[in-house]
Order: structure tokens, then C-alpha cells, then sequence
């Protein structure tokens, strides 16, 4: 079977495309996403909805959702469970699917959500659920909790999610020609197809020809860029949960890496086409697997989701197809300068009256205000900042005071993440006095992520490279007109240019000497421009709009799944070659 290529004939007709992610951040209201995969997603099939794409999307309910962080004032986290009432927002689909789990046979149902988009057009959403009378107490748990647990019940979620979710697209009489996997999670939806394909005959039968028909419809995004980061799991636990023969047949069709079962094989194995994040994260991906062909597609954010309501009204005003079509935010480049600042100004000061009311704390609308908000993982270097106390204070007192913000959960099991948040709330203490304003809001998550975008002044960024497979924070950020204070790794190698969007922390050998620079750049370049510039400032503001806002958006990267990933235009023969040969 060749994939069709997209011509306004052959499109609607062309078969749904089924989006697989283990998280979807639909609805600020849902718990059901952890962080920057879940928002991606949700914000693929927002834009997926405005553009009219024939897609629906497979996850899991998440009845106990991701928890809700609480940090006492030590800046310990503590958690909660952030119970919600799936029938508040979703309609139960009548058919049943069962999968089998360490031998027992689990039942599934599912859940719709409609996705709206801007052109009417609806994505449907389906949350599969085991809660059933017909499952053990144990298997109506499954689809309780976003990365909660061991690796034993990850791997019995990622079954119901990517064996029932198959199973479920064909129970709901849906026609997919495209699999998209979101990430390695959803990669045993390939084994379901496989089985499928061999009309449920034994594995033992498998031949090429059986893995190409399943290799024809799936495409697979990578997101992760280091090893460790991979979905793996040992050869006693897959012989044990997913069975003896389907590990052996796996492990025979090379889905094992180093000895273990690895998500990320399985994947990229079963896919036509593989891509990474960003054009950084498709040539690491390549290194890391050299065997295959992994292609980039830059993130990007669904602009009416993170636009603040005072830049929405300007582009309404000045840009009205903006919504519908993110290109035209390129125009954004004409905009009258004193109608940016007032814009900026009022997500600020709304920004500034969330930060009162959550942490009692007046802050000044007027005082350079950096932003910090990310999943509190160590690579992320929240601390980077506080590397040398004195001189960061010596830049504030230049700059008339300056004012951080942070934000960001850590993951329930991971300690060195959480000793992060302490750290930095330690610190924050010892060196906050009236020149320097620092301080950490609970619970990052949707509403206080678009605040903190939309209203800081600089969005600050310290990943260690190449750590960053994207980011999508700072694009957010962009569209706000914030420009980026970051190190040169995920989309922001591609969107900074010096001085017009922002600013790059130089690389260096250590974190010392990226701290320098970062330190460096907020003396010599941000401070002065902020104090003695603003009307150059406001320019900056503009252009990063103009510029990044009408490219880091998924308006744009869904339109480039549709025409490299799902409907790719048939190359000839010739000009195949010729790209071939620009390549190497
Ligand atoms: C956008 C977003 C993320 C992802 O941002 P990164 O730049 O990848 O850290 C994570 N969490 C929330 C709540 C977000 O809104």
C-alpha cells in the first residue's frame, strides 16, 4: 500500500489518521497531562481541528489524573490526588475491547471528547478506561494514574493504551489509514496490528511481508534525546505481562536494545516514517539510532490557546485571519509599537495579580521580570541563575531591581529533582531583598504556564545540551512577544537570532561558564536595552511576534505531519536521488 499523496481530491477520502499519546492536555479542567508531551499533544489536535484534519486521538482516562503539587515553606513537594468526574466532560461510547495482561483478560471502554476548532470542524478524543465490573480491583486501576507506579504497571498501561487502542479505532467502525504513535508509549498498537494482519493466526507465522503492511500505516514522533529516556523493559517482566511468544517475536523482529524490551525500537522497527522535535533532536535521534531514517518537525504551540487576551485583541484588530491561518502572524511586523507595550502591560499586570493572590506578594509592573517555569528535572538547571549570588545581585541593583519567577513540578520518585525545588526556594530566601524579588508558585500547570508566558518580561531557558528535544515554553513565550534568554538547544538553536528574538547563553565547557554568560547577557544586552531602550525594546517584542510566533506554531507543524508524515508527495525517482545526495 503507497501512501497517497495530499491533493485537495484525494484528502477527504484519504482515511483518519489515529493519534496516539499517552498524555492530552484537552481541557485546563482535565487532569489528564503531566507537562510539555500532553500540551504538544493537545495543541496538535487543536490545530489539527482548525485545519479540518481527518484525525481522532487515542489516550488514556486517567481517573486519579497527574497530582497536584503542594510545597510547604521549605519547598517540600507533597501530593494530591486530583480526583475528576469523567461523565462532567465526556460521552461513553458503547463498545467493549479486551486485552490480555499478565494472562488476564482486561476489558476496555472508551470515552469521546469533542475537540472544536476554530473552523467548526471536531476532533474526536477517545479516553479508554478500565474501570468495568468486569475487570479484578487491580485492572480497574490501570487507567488511574499519568505515570504513577512501577514499571510493571507502565507496561500493562502502555498495552491497554496501544493494543486496546488499536483494537478500540476498529470496534468504533473507525476507517485509519494513518498511526501516529505520540512518543514510544503507544508502541504496542503495531503488535495489535500485526496480529490483526495475521487474521489471528500465531506470531511464529510472521513474515516481512506481514510487518510491511503494518509498517505502511504507522508513523512514529520521537521526544526523548538521551538513552535512559527511553520506555524499556526487562525480558522477564515482557514474558511475564505481554506473554512468551509476542516477547519472543519481538525480540526476533529486533524491537530489544542492550537486552531489554525498548519502546522506542518497537516504534521506529513498525514505522515508515520516524521524526524528531526539532532540527537538532532528528540528528541526535540519527546518532542515537543509526539504522534508521529519522526526519525533524519542529514543535510548535496552538497560538489562540497561548495568546494572552490583550495580544489576541490587537491581532484580532490589526491581523484578523490569524487564528485560522498562523502564517499571517508574519504581519505582525507592521504592528503599531505603543499598542504592543500596552498589550504586553496588561499580561503582565495580570500576571502580577495571580502572583498576589497566590503568594501574597506585591510585585512591581514597572521592574524587569524573568520568567523560570519547567518540569523540575536536574538537567534543567533551575538553579543555574544562582550560581554566583553577588553578582547576580550586583545586576539587579543595576538594573533597578529585578523580579524571577518560577514554577515547575518534579516527578513524584524523582528525589534529585525535588532537592531541586528546595534548593532554589532555599536560595530565593536568603538572597530576596529590594533589589531582587524571587519567587516560586505551586502547582505549574496549564492556566499558571499561560500567565507566566504571556506576562514576564524574558523567558529564561538553562537546559544541558542536547538534553532539550524542543521546549515549547519559550514559543508560548514568543507569541507574546516575550523574547528568550536561553541556551542554544531545542527550537531554540532554530528560533533565536541574537539581539531581534531574544538572546543565546553562550555554550560552554562547564556550568560555571555557562552561568557566565548567562550572567553576561542579563548585564550587557537585557538590563540596558530594558532601562535605556524601551522603544527598542518594544521592537524586540514585535519582531520576536512576527517572526517566531508565525513559525513555532503546530499550525504549521501539523500542516508538515500532513505533508511528510501522513500524506507524503511521492517523490520521482530523479529528484529522490538528488535529495539523497544533497543529504550526505
Ligand atoms: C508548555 C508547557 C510545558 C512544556 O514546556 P517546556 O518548555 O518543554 O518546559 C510544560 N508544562 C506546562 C504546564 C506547559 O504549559
Amino acid at each position: 500500500m503507497q501512501p497517497k499523496s495530499l491533493t485537495p481530491e484525494s484528502f477527504p477520502s484519504a482515511g483518519l489518521v489515529a493519534y496516539f499519546s499517552m498524555e492530552i492536555a484537552i481541557n485546563p479542567a482535565m487532569p489528564t497531562y503531566s507537562g510539555g508531551l500532553g500540551v504538544l499533544a493537545g495543541d496538535t489536535l487543536r490545530s489539527a481541528a482548525d485545519l479540518g484534519v481527518p484525525l481522532v486521538a487515542i489516550t488514556l482516562l486517567h481517573r486519579k489524573g497527574y497530582f497536584r503539587q503542594h510545597l510547604d515553606s521549605k519547598g517540600v513537594q507533597s501530593e494530591d490526588i486530583q480526583a475528576w468526574n469523567p461523565a462532567d466532560f465526556l460521552t461513553e461510547e458503547s463498545p467493549r475491547v479486551a486485552v490480555s495482561v499478565e494472562g488476564r483478560t482486561v476489558a476496555i471502554r472508551a470515552w469521546r471528547y469533542d475537540l472544536k476548532g476554530c473552523t467548526g470542524h471536531i476532533v474526536p478524543i477517545y479516553l479508554l478506561d478500565t474501570d468495568l465490573d468486569a475487570n479484578t480491583g487491580w485492572d480497574r486501576g490501570l487507567t488511574d494514574h499519568l505515570y504513577g507506579g512501577d514499571t510493571n504497571y507502565r507496561l500493562q498501561q502502555e498495552i491497554v493504551l496501544g493494543m486496546g487502542g488499536a483494537r478500540m479505532a476498529n470496534a468504533l467502525g473507525l476507517r485509519v489509514n494513518v498511526y501516529h504513535m505520540n512518543e514510544g508509549h503507544a508502541a504496542l498498537l503495531t503488535l495489535a496490528l500485526l496480529e490483526s494482519q495475521l487474521g489471528g493466526g500465531p506470531l511464529g507465522q510472521v513474515e516481512a511481508a506481514d510487518v510491511e503492511v503494518v509498517r505502511q500505516k504507522c508513523v512514529f514522533t520521537t521526544h526523548t534525546p538521551v538513552p535512559a529516556g527511553h520506555d524499556r523493559f526487562s525480558s522477564e517482566q515482557a514474558i511475564r505481562i505481554l506473554g512468551g511468544d509476542r516477547t519472543a517475536r519481538l525480540e526476533k523482529l529486533g524491537c530489544f536494545h542492550e537486552g531489554l524490551l525498548n519502546m522506542t525500537m518497537v516504534a521506529l522497527r513498525f514505522s515508515r516514517y520516524a521524526n524528531g522535535v526539532a532540527m537538532q533532536h532528528g540528528k541526535v535521534s540519527r546518532e542515537m539510532f543509526p539504522e534508521f531514517a529519522i526526519d525533524s518537525i519542529t514543535n510548535g504551540v496552538h497560538a489562540p490557546t497561548w495568546i494572552s487576551e490583550p495580544v489576541q485583541q490587537m491581532l484580532d484588530t490589526h491581523i484578523p485571519s490569524w487564528r485560522r491561518d498562523n502564517l499571517y502572524v508574519r504581519n505582525a511586523i507592521d504592528l503599531p509599537l505603543p499598542e504592543v507595550i500596552q498589550a504586553h502591560a496588561l499580561a503582565k499586570e495580570e500576571l502580577l495579580a495571580e502572583v498576589a493572590s497566590r503568594a501574597g506578594l506585591v510585585l512591581n509592573p514597572k521592574v524587569l521580570t524573568l520568567g523560570f517555569a519547567r518540569r523540575a528535572a536536574t538537567y534543567k538547571r533551575a538553579s543555574l541563575l544562582f550560581t554566583d549570588p553577588e553578582r547576580l545581585l550586583k545586576i539587579a541593583t543595576e538594573a533597578g531591581g529585578l523580579q524571577i519567577l518560577y514554577a515547575g513540578k518534579a516527578h513524584p520518585q524523582d528525589e534529585p529533582g525535588k532537592a531541586l525545588i528546595r534548593q532554589v526556594i532555599e536560595t530565593a530566601g536568603e538572597l530576596s531583598n529590594d533589589m531582587l524579588r524571587i519567587v516560586y508558585l505551586e502547582n505549574y500547570a496549564w492556566d499558571l504556564g499561560a500567565l507566566l508566558t504571556a506576562g514576564v518580561d524574558v523567558w529564561v531557558n538553562t537546559p544541558r545540551r542536547p538534553y532539550e528535544a524542543s521546549g515549547t515554553s519559550g514559543m508560548k513565550a514568543a507569541m507574546n512577544g516575550v523574547p528568550s534568554l536561553s541556551i542554544l538547544d531545542g527550537w531554540w538553536i532554530e528560533g533565536c537570532i541574537e539581539g531581534v528574538t531574544g538572546w543565546a547563553i553562550e555554550d560552554g565547557a562547564n556550568d560555571a561558564e555557562e552561568a557566565a554568560s548567562l550572567y553576561d547577557k542579563l548585564q550587557n544586552s537585557v538590563v540596558p536595552l530594558y532601562l535605556q531602550a524601551p522603544e527598542k525594546w518594544a521592537h524586540m517584542m514585535r519582531t520576536t511576534i512576527a517572526f517566531n510566533g508565525s513559525y513555532f506554531n503546530t499550525n504549521r507543524m501539523v500542516t508538515q505531519y500532513m505533508r511528510n508524515a501522513y500524506y507524503p508527495v511521492q517523490l520521482t525517482e530523479k529528484a529522490r536521488v538528488e535529495e539523497a545526495a544533497f543529504a550526505s
